[in-house]
């Protein structure tokens, strides 16, 4: 079973992973949690070239092709052995994410992105994703309020910048209806939880 977290920041995708990974422990499921872009050591490289601050130059194409590669080697080493092997894989994002922001916000488009991504994990698709929604209000203030996390190129864009994020999610729960399944974020996170532990079980 291949599960997705989206969001945009401030979400509280990480938080809710390592719930979801507990309820399905308890469940006698053999779990793994990773995250993108990342998740193993030349992915994690690739991480760090992309979220780098005085990359400010890097232009958009460069980027989306840097997160499909990140994401091909993620799933070639990781992912897919651990589907081979009967586990749960729990990601903090996947492809809709490079669609939502390389696709949308960043205007390359979504079938243009889709078209590398294709290429970059062929027909390996999540079983269910779930969309954490937040606006980027309260995602942002949430994210300023957070001292440990790392500050990433990302940070340095405009409010606009992360609404079109949203506008791009919600594009893809529109065409994925079955697949991607709406979470509201902003609600306290025990009913957070809650919400996703029930699409979870359905
Ligand atoms: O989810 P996480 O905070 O680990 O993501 C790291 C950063 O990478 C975030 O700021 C996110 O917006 C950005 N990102 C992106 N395009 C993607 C995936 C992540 O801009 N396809």
């Amino acid at each position: 079973l291949f599960i997705t977290i989206e969001g945009g920041e401030g979400a509280g995708k990480s938080s809710l992973i390592q719930h979801l990974a507990n309820t399905l422990q308890h469940m006698g499921r053999s779990v793994v949690v990773t995250r993108e872009p990342g998740g193993i050591m030349i992915a994690e490289k690739i991480r760090s070239i992309i979220l780098d601050t005085e990359h400010t130059m890097m232009d958009a194409r460069t980027e989306a092709l840097l997160y499909a590669a990140a994401r091909r080697q993620h799933l070639v080493e990781k992912v897919v052995p651990a589907l081979k092997e009967g586990k749960v894989v729990l990601c903090d994002r996947f492809v809709d994410s490079s669609l939502a922001y390389q696709g949308h916000a960043r205007g390359l488009g979504m079938e243009e992105v889709w078209g590398i991504n294709q290429f970059a994990i062929g027909d390996v698709m999540p079983d269910l994703t779930l969309y954490m929604d937040v606006s980027p209000e309260v995602g942002l203030s949430r994210i300023s309020r957070s001292p440990d996390r790392e500050v990433n190129r990302l940070d340095l864009e405009r409010q606009s910048f992360h609404e079109k994020v949203r506008e791009g999610y919600r594009l893809l729960l529109q065409k994925f209806p079955d697949r991607i399944r709406f979470v509201n974020a902003e609600e306290e996170p025990e009913k957070v939880l809650e919400a996703a532990n029930a699409i979870l079980k359905d």
